[in-house]
């Protein structure tokens, strides 16, 4: 018998590790980059100061500078032996794209020359008619271009197929609709931009931008290539969608932290290589808890470059993950029994003159600025938990999210016990008339307190969704696979809402004569007062927590259909409009894409694994149960047969799973039939969700797994999750 399964696991024993040898780190670092220090020396002054402002301002840059600095980024780019350049993008099918061009062409005479002007560097028209856009390209316009983001540097990537210029662009139709992750981001950049300057205003005359900082955790998966290759639902779905639990699966605990295998670590080294080169900081690797499951993370940076970031090393540890015979797996739940994968969100906001608004100041005033902002972070995330639940939907991520493992589908927010007391001391305290008791609340001394602080923030509470980890607060149940534009985007909107009401509010009580510290003061009590029934300092995955939620009123929506209904309220329409992130029009259109979304990958996996039981274990279990059968039959023949019960019960077992598996087989085709029959969008996704993937999907394994311990294993032909997990 041959199988995938057994040459792959001939393979890997003749596999030995290559670690590539050590470079200095400062040695490589940023250098496939355009930093500014490149632009400086590749640009005239004019055109340098030019695309300075574009990155610091905002600023438009005409046609005789784009074709300037065009030139300068070719001559870059050929000096580094790049020949073809692509505008690089990221649509919202959560991968990135490229559409790579030639600096060659050929001029009316016939000479051939390599040329780069600024009309290229600035506006592409990719065929996008299968990038997804929930109809509105149909409503408004047939095609959508790609255009220049000076904000994010241009970079070489100079993997697999040679050198390529990458150019970081936004997607958007002709009417100026955004069809990708970016284009709202930078518009909630700009919305958090401006009302995180006024409130700090009030503190401190001299900020004239804030920039949201974001620091991602990768979490991800590493197996064989050739155990990979012959997992049909790997390939295509990114999960295991059968698989028993091997008989040693994480109980030990003794992956986490522990030594990095020989083959991995040569892959880590490989790809931190990489992506040093492109300027993305990374800082820490190690194992993560489950087996085969590690983790990166970079140092944090603004949060346009973390996104672009992200996606770019996702982008590089795949590719670099092939060079090593090995294979990355992204999805948030590649295992069932063993934990998933996540991405945290590390998230504060930084001022232009040094300073973490997230971070507890040293004197009173800073304290009463930071205060400001930690308490908005709580009633943004309040009001709008809903939309920070459906910014992290998925059909991946509901594997993950309420698994026990993972924080659950109800968003709250851990503060940790010092400022707990903090927020407590201001709601008892500060009065609703002004007096002195609240004079001396703006003496609270936080910053004592910062070793006590950052020790009760760091190290206590795994299990919360959204916790504040002594100077920045991170958003957990970000899954694996997302691209972090999207929750960043519902992130700083909600709090540019958020700040842009605080301001109103205490502006009122300014006019009506309260001194400007009183008023703020009685603002964030407020606030404390009418969003604490968000804040949870207990065990996030516990039974009683998801009862205590309910009595407190806390949306807890576990699947992603349901979830997503949040993007299009009433008030997520009004919310994105007020702040100019989403027409309605695109609102509706992404609530659409992302249920197909959702659709799609239910009916892949419910396809894959009708396929898989039919044509692989299904097959298996029957060869198995006829050798059982010619060997029963034989011991009759002999007058053996007392001593057969063993094997009659297997074959009865056996038979049994048989059974059940087909009949669950069909019965999913038959729920899959009725689903595809339904016009409404969102009703087919709640459908799909109920009647085939709930319904069927954890049955169907069942009989499945249980027929992968009875069925010799030599007949067996997917890998298994031993072979899977623990070779390497
Ligand atoms: P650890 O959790 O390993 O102790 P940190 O808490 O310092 O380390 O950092 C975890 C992640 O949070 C890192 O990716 C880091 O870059 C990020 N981070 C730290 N400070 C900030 C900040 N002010 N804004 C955004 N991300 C941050
Ligand atoms: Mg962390």
């Amino acid at each position: 018998m041959s199988s995938l399964r057994f040459e792959a696991l001939k393979k890997i024993n003749a596999q030995a590790a290559e670690v590539s040898a050590t470079t200095k780190v400062t040695a490589i670092f940023a250098e496939n980059v355009f930093t500014h220090a490149v632009a400086r020396q590749f640009l005239a002054d004019e055109a340098y100061k030019s695309l300075m402002a574009s990155v610091k301002n905002g600023q438009k840059i005409d046609r005789s500078m784009a074709n300037q600095i065009a030139n300068g980024v070719r001559a870059w780019a050929e000096s580094k032996g790049v020949t073809h350049f692509t505008h690089w993008f990221q649509p919202l099918t959560g991968t990135t794209a490229e559409k790579h061009d030639s600096f060659f062409t050929l001029k009316s005479d016939g000479t051939p020359i390599e040329t780069f002007d600024g009309d290229a560097l600035i506006q592409q028209e990719p065929d996008a008619s299968s990038f997804p856009n929930g109809g509105l390209r149909a409503t408004f316009e047939a095609r959508g271009y790609t255009a220049w983001d000076p904000s994010s540097p241009a970079f070489i990537m100079d993997i697999g197929t040679g050198k390529t210029l990458c150019i970081p662009t936004i997607f958007i139709s002709y009417t100026g609709e955004s069809l990708d992750y970016k284009a709202p981001l930078v518009k909630a950049l700009e919305a958090i931009n401006r009302a995180a300057v006024d409130v700090c205003n009030y503190f401190d005359k001299n900020v004239t931008r804030v920039t949201p900082t974001l620091g991602w955790e990768q979490e991800y998966f590493v197996v064989d290539e050739g155990l990979f290759n012959a997992r049909p639902d790997l390939m295509l779905c990114g999960r295991t969608v059968f698989g028993h639990s091997p008989a040693k699966g994480q109980q030990l605990e003794d992956h986490y932290f522990g030594s990095i295998p020989e083959r991995i670590y040569a892959f880590m080294r490989d790809y931190e290589q990489e992506s040093y080169r492109l300027g993305i900081p990374l800082r820490t690797r190690h194992n993560e808890v489950a087996p085969a499951q590690f983790e990166c993370a970079p140092i944090f940076e603004e949060c346009n470059i973390a996104v672009d970031h992200n996606t770019l090393l996702m982008d590089v540890m795949t590719r670099v993950a092939a060079r090593h015979g090995l294979r990355v797996l992204l999805h948030e739940k590649p295992f069932a029994g063993i934990n998933g994968s996540g991405k945290h969100n590390n998230w504060s906001l930084a001022t232009d003159t040094g300073v973490n608004l997230l971070a507890p100041g040293k004197t009173p005033k800073t304290n009463l600025m930071f205060l400001t902002f930690f308490v908005n972070t709580i009633k943004a995330v309040h009001d709008y938990a809903d939309l920070l639940r459906a910014s992290i939907a998925s059909a991946s991520n509901d594997f993950r999210l309420g698994a026990n493992e993972a924080p659950p589908a109800i968003i709250s927010v851990f503060v940790g016990q010092y400022l707990s007391k903090v927020l407590n001391d201001v709601k008892e305290r500060v009065g609703d008339k002004f007096d002195e008791q609240d004079e001396s609340m703006l003496k609270m001394d936080i910053h004592r307190s910062i070793p006590e602080l950052l020790q009760d923030n760091t190290d206590r509470n795994r299990t919360s969704p959204f916790a504040f980890t002594g100077n920045k607060f991170e958003f957990r149940a970000v899954g694996s696979t997302a691209n972090c534009a999207n929750p960043m985007t519902v992130l700083n909107t909600i709090m540019a809402e958020t700040l842009r009401q605080f301001k109103k509010d205490v502006d009122g009580l300014i006019e009506k004569g309260e001194k400007k510290e009183i008023a703020i003061l009685h603002t964030i009590r407020e606030y404390i007062v009418s969003s604490e029934r968000v804040l949870f300092e207990g065990d996030g995955y516990s039974e009683e927590w998801a009862k205590e939620a309910e009595r407190r009123g806390l949306p807890n929506v576990k699947t992603t259909p349901l979830a997503l209904d949040a993007m299009v309220t009433d008030k997520a329409l009004k919310l994105f409009e007020d702040n100019n992130i989403y027409t309605h029009a695109e609102l509706e259109a992404r609530h659409e894409i992302e249920l197909e979304k959702y659709i799609k990958k239910v009916q892949i996996e419910s396809r894959l694994m009708v396929e898989l039981a039919s044509t692989q274990i299904i097959p298996a279990a029957v060869r198995y149960q006829s050798s059982l059968i010619s060997n029963l039959r034989g011991l009759k023949e002999l007058g053996l047969d007392g001593s057969s019960s063993c094997t009659r019960s297997n074959l009865e077992k056996l038979t049994r799973h048989i059974e059940e598996a087909s009949k669950a087989v069909d019965a999913m085709v038959e729920a899959r039939k009725k689903c595809n029959n339904i016009a409404d969008t969102r009703e087919m996704a709640i459908a799909y969700c109920t009647e085939v993937k709930e319904a069927w999907f954890d049955k169907l394994r069942y009989h499945a797994d249980k027929l992968e311990q009875l069925v010799d294993d030599a007949e067996w032909t997917l890998p298994k999750y031993r072979e899977l997990l623990f070779i390497r």
